[in-house]
């Protein structure tokens, strides 16, 4: 079950992003109108200012090049700039109007103007500019000499406040950018969402057909790295389950028939006890014997399911001891010694100094056990297996080598999972059920043991392991 975060519905990564980015482009918008109505004024003062005075400078120039048309170009710069534009000299004062306000009577330009000749007669300047404000606008009055001789001089006053259009033509900017951002934004993110959720949605309906049991499911990452990713991982997942799933099978086969087999004999040599052997002491013996090793062996692969059962669920505590390993291999070694004598079996042991480990000692019995009985049914038709221990300063070291088919390379590396039994001796119909040698590995590993198998096919296989010995 999927948990919800307090109570609160997960929304959707469309919705989400949808959301944001509405947010961000609003966010956006209301920023460049604060900023638009916040700083219109100064930032338009500074236009002014600047653009008068390089009006200015340009009449200047113009005035001292060619006065005949400079009457015509003052007329223009005032018109298009909307601005007032003044030439005083000893003969005449000319203005040139571009710019008619309601302003008060208070004043007239003629005033500002003359007003700026006295700062600027009062200066050491070339040039002044001072502003000048009533309740109606701000004006910005600036005065330049025309010539070195400071006969002529020349006024440029400009309104410094924005003309209510000009601010109105901004608001109905604005709002279209408002508009636009707005829709540009939703159309972005629904574009950005569909190609973010599509390959997740994808990824969602494989897992679905793979939780029913399809395992040819491939999963699409789609474009983006984590997604890439996601489908890689769920890929090998996949896999994963799909082998665990085929091994599983193999197992309750082969358990079954495990089981099977000295079931029927049991109850084959019981029912001969009960109809014919009964009453003869020797066959009954027999007949018994076979029972009780048939018993036997169903114990034994109970009991090998039991360990790898309890292995795989960390319930296996350790009960370590000191003790020579060299003598629990004896052990193991005698214990399948009756086989070179009843089944032409070449099992031999080469056994080093006492090497005192400190272990559990049934439980690396029981690996040396499964390794040894595996060599019995994987060894060559030789039927040779070398039981030997070697020892060095720290360690000793267990192998069981035989002549066998041995295992393929690429195989090598499974031979330890659970239920995984190789190709080759699958074939040959070999009895097993594939959790020998995982028995070993989570024994040993539990001992913090180095283990391992050197095999080539065709020539055999060497399973080996190494403990630490008991320091003195
Ligand atoms: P099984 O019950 O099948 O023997 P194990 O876990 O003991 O299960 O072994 C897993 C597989 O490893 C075996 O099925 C076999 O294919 C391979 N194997 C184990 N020991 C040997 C060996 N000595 N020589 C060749 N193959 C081996």
């Amino acid at each position: 079950m999927t948990k919800k975060k307090r109570g609160l519905k997960p929304s959707s990564i469309k919705q989400a992003t949808i959301f944001y980015f509405v947010i961000f482009a609003i966010f956006l918008v209301v920023l460049i109108y604060s900023l638009q109505s916040i700083f219109i004024n100064s930032f338009y003062q500074r236009m002014k200012a600047d653009e008068a005075q390089q009006t200015a400078t340009d009449l200047v120039a113009a005035y001292n090049d060619d006065r005949f048309s400079f009457a015509e170009r003052a007329q223009r710069v005032a018109s298009s700039n909307a601005i007032y534009i003044q030439i005083e000299s000893d003969e005449e004062s000319r203005i040139f109007r571009g710019v008619y306000d309601n302003s008060n009577d208070d004043y007239t330009y003629e005033q500002l103007a003359a007003a700026a000749r006295e700062q600027l007669e009062e200066s050491s300047l070339n040039s002044v500019t001072l502003t000048h404000t009533d309740e109606v606008s701000t004006r910005l009055i600036y005065a330049v000499y025309l010539n070195p001789s400071e006969a002529d001089i020349l006024y440029i006053i400009t309104p410094l406040n924005p003309s209510t259009s000009t601010i109105r033509i901004l608001k109905v900017q604005l709002i279209y950018i408002c508009i636009i951002s707005l829709i540009i934004a939703l159309m972005m993110s629904i574009v950005l969402a569909n190609r973010l959720t599509r390959p997740i949605l994808k990824i969602s309906e494989s897992a679905e057909e793979l939780s029913q049991g399809n395992y040819d499911t491939v999963f699409d990452g789609g474009e983006f790295a984590e997604t890439e990713a996601l489908a890689k991982t769920l890929n090998t997942a996949s896999y994963e389950m799909q082998r665990t799933d085929f091994y599983k099978r193999d197992l309750i086969a082969n358990v079954s028939h495990d089981l099977k087999t000295p079931l029927t004999m049991i109850k084959s040599y019981a029912e001969m006890i009960q109809d014919i052997s009964g009453d003869n002491p020797e066959k009954r013996r027999e007949h018994l014997n076979v029972i009780i090793t048939e018993t036997d062996r169903l114990n034994k692969l109970v009991t090998d399911l039991l360990s790898v059962s309890r292995l795989q669920s960390n319930q296996v505590d350790l009960t370590k001891e000191e003790f020579d390993l060299v003598e629990a291999a004896q052990d193991v070694y005698e214990a399948f010694e009756v086989l070179n004598d009843q089944d032409g079996y070449n099992i031999i042991f080469t056994g080093c100094k006492p090497s005192i480990i400190n272990a559990d000692i049934d439980k690396i019995k029981q690996v040396m056990t499964n390794l040894v009985s595996n060599a019995v049914k994987y060894c060559g038709e030789d039927k040779f297996i070398q039981i030997q221990l070697t020892r060095t300063n720290k360690k000793v070291r267990f192998d069981v080598i035989d002549h066998g088919e041995g295992i393929a390379a690429d195989e090598l590396s499974h031979v330890w999972e659970r239920y995984y039994r190789t190709s080759a001796n699958h074939a040959r119909n070999v009895e097993g059920t594939g959790i020998g040698l995982s028995i070993v590995k989570g024994i040993l590993s539990l001992h913090n043991a180095k283990y391992g198998v050197d095999s080539t096919e065709g020539e055999g296989s060497d399973f080996w392991f190494e403990l630490d010995l008991v320091k003195k």
